[in-house]
């Protein structure tokens, strides 16, 4: 389905410059930008009106864990949109650690099925590598001289454990993916030998510090540079999903050339060891939240263009799971709902610009991932919008979440950049009112809207 829509009298977001005007959208697509403003209405048109409000291109989420099929406890395609959609997301990149794994092409078939049916935003999904199941990489994905996609963003490589079960961390394996297959690789970089002697040498430690010191830097490190090696000796694009180090984001910003990206998680640009200290296991995940020299490394390393895109890797857990406390409680977090207000806060306190925020969460995961016509506020690209209110703080809390999990590692924190209006191919999907409940109104039925990514 899409929509015809004008929106008039908003701070558009564009390109270049950040310009007081109208957009419209005919048939889905971004028709016409008026900076100077005056479009007039035509009858059939949805007319909404921006003033006071940042228009920005959709969010588009290249790291999310949705749990469809496999957990609806946790989250599903339905609940993931939602709760991006609320959060002024319009695409998502899912993970393949759900149940079945997506370790072939049949289980993302019905991945995609299910997305129809229930996801209110565009969703594009990875498979997952095994040690064994390199010919069903091929078949998703395509060869080095052949590369097919079949709608498949990439493949997903868990270099080390961490939730789930999917692991290729043997070099011969992990040889044959790169030298055999077409596309992107996204490695999760843990070098797994030093994760399991570490785990065995910290297994006496029940404070949660220990998470960070024993999944360290140097575990990250290791296999960052062991996937580097990789894609640059068989000329295989890679991207380093959350890079979490100072250490690691130093090495890239000298060694990454042109086949390597990277992306931070949020959680990663705004806690540090004092936030674990004081919530606990809710900010419990894989690679751990560091250090505050980290944190200030990766804004430097993000602010730079080391880092080519802020993403969540949204992956729920229930509170229940989570109250077995550390070191048994599961790693992951929520968090495509608050990203985009949280990084526009960071924004208003002066941490970056809001045009940053746009190349960072918009326009940058789809320069990673090859996704056609989004990301920008330019004619002829698609409709997906969202109009952001920079003007009010509202105090969010586990209470105003739309993940099934129910809560917020971000609870108590004062956010900015709450969207008023989310919008997929000219459709609006999700809307709020300064006044109204933090968690707004869902305006569309599962399915309705959103597609299946394209990549090139
Ligand atoms: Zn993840």
């Amino acid at each position: 389905m899409t929509g015809d829509l004008l929106v008039q009298n908003a701070m558009m977001v564009l390109p270049n410059r950040i310009v007081e005007g109208d957009l419209r959208v005919s048939d889905g697509s971004i028709k016409t930008i008026a900076a100077q403003g005056g479009l007039v209405p035509e009858t059939h048109e949805l007319v909404i009106d921006g003033s006071g409000l940042h228009l920005l291109p959709g969010a588009i989420d290249p790291h999310v864990h949705f749990r469809d099929p496999g957990n609806p406890e946790k989250e599903d395609l339905e609940s993931g949109s939602r709760a991006a959609a609320a959060g002024g997301i319009t695409a998502f990149l899912d993970m393949p650690n759900t149940i079945p794994n997506a370790t072939k092409l049949t289980v993302l078939q019905d991945k995609f099925r299910r997305a129809a049916s229930k996801s209110i935003t565009h969703s594009g999904f990875f498979i997952g590598a095994t040690p064994t199941n390199l010919d069903d990489l091929i078949e998703a994905v395509g060869t080095p001289q052949k590369p097919d996609n079949a709608g498949v963003c990439g493949i997903k490589i868990f270099m080390g454990s961490s939730t789930g079960d999917l692991l290729v961390h043997e070099q011969k394996h992990l040889e044959e993916i790169f030298e055999n297959t077409g596309g992107i690789i996204a490695t999760h970089a843990e070098d797994e030998n030093r994760l399991q002697s570490r785990i065995a040498e910290f297994s006496h430690r029940s404070d949660i510090a220990a998470h960070a010191e024993c999944r360290d830097v140097e575990c990250a490190l290791l296999a960052t540079k062991r996937a580097s090696g990789l894609a640059k000796d068989y000329d295989h694009r890679l991207h380093i999903v959350h890079l979490t180090s100072g250490v690691e984001a130093d090495w890239l910003a000298s060694n990454k050339g042109n086949l390597i990206t990277t992306e931070v998680c949020v959680q990663h640009l705004t806690f540090d060891q004092s936030d674990v200290e004081e919530r606990g296991v809710r900010l419990l995940m894989n690679p751990p939240i560091r250090h505050t020299e980290d944190k200030d490394k990766l804004w430097e390393r993000l602010k730079d263009g080391t880092i080519d895109c802020v993403v969540t890797d949204h992956a729920p857990h229930t509170l229940k799971a989570k109250s077995v406390g550390y070191p048994k409680a599961p790693a992951g977090m929520p968090g495509v709902e608050t990203s985009l207000p949280l990084m526009l806060t960071h924004a208003m306190d002066g941490k970056c610009s809001v045009s940053d925020v746009v190349r960072w969460m918009c326009e940058g995961p789809t320069k990673v991932y090859n996704i056609e016509n989004k990301g920008s506020l330019i004619e002829g690209y698609d409709g997906d919008l969202t109009l952001v209110d920079l003007e009010t703080r509202r105090t969010i809390t586990d209470a105003d979440t739309w993940t099934k999990v129910g809560w917020t590692p971000y609870s108590g924190f004062e956010l900015t950049g709450l969207p008023m209006w989310t919008i997929v191919d000219g459709i609006p999907v999700h809307s709020r009112t300064k006044n109204g409940s933090f968690k707004g109104n869902p305006l569309v039925k599962p399915g309705q809207t959103g597609r299946s990514l394209r990549f090139r």
